[in-house]
């Protein structure tokens, strides 16, 4: 166990990492098979509007929550950040992880952490920041990012609305990454 925080570049190795053990490294992920690799049991279930997805690590029995009224992207990153925090943050016991709405899309690096400190959060705020991330790097992978975008114009809203499309994301969602993968300029961003 240690308490060295993972930077980005880790957060994205081990998303690949996770992707490629599960072989579902292809667009779009299958978020069904990293589940199935990851042991984890996949819920749609009636949650509050404001929680996005719950995470419950007891022994080997892990189940994710998924709130089953959101929109399917939505559904996606949900499910996504519940893995990082499998992948990232199990490692104190069992644990109990409840995502209320953190408009996580609206967010690209320098957030405070204020920003994430929601205040019936059970995790911590550095916590949040990694699960988003490596969701993110989950769903949009750089290399399969850059071989779709290929032959796309990424000025145009309507190749990004596309792009986002191809790998089953919110159009924010994939302009945040394009933004990460510097791919995109912030001024493009309406
Ligand atoms: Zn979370």
């Amino acid at each position: 166990m240690t308490n060295v925080r993972p930077d980005r570049a880790e957060i994205e190795r081990r998303a690949v990492e996770i992707l490629e053990r599960a072989s579902a490294f292809d667009v779009p992920v299958d978020l069904e098979k990293v589940a199935r690799s990851l042991e984890v049991n996949v819920h749609f279930d009636t949650l509050e509007d404001k929680v996005s997805g719950v995470l419950i690590v007891k022994g080997a029995e892990r189940n994710a929550l998924i709130n089953a009224m959101h929109h399917s992207n939505r559904q996606r990153f949900s499910l996504a950040h519940e893995f990082g925090h499998l992948v990232l943050h199990d490692s104190e016991g069992d644990r109990l992880f409840i995502d209320t709405n953190m408009r996580v899309y609206q967010r690209v690096g320098g957030a405070t952490d204020d920003a994430y400190n929601q205040p019936d959060s059970m995790t911590k705020p550095h916590e949040e920041r990694e699960a988003n991330q490596f969701a993110s790097a989950l769903l949009m992978p750089s290399e399969l990012v850059l071989r779709e975008a290929v032959n796309l114009d990424l000025s145009e809203e309507t190749d990004v609305a596309y792009l986002a499309r191809t790998f089953g994301v919110s159009d924010q969602a994939m302009s945040i990454r394009l933004q990460q993968l510097g791919l995109l300029q912030l001024t493009n961003l309406s």
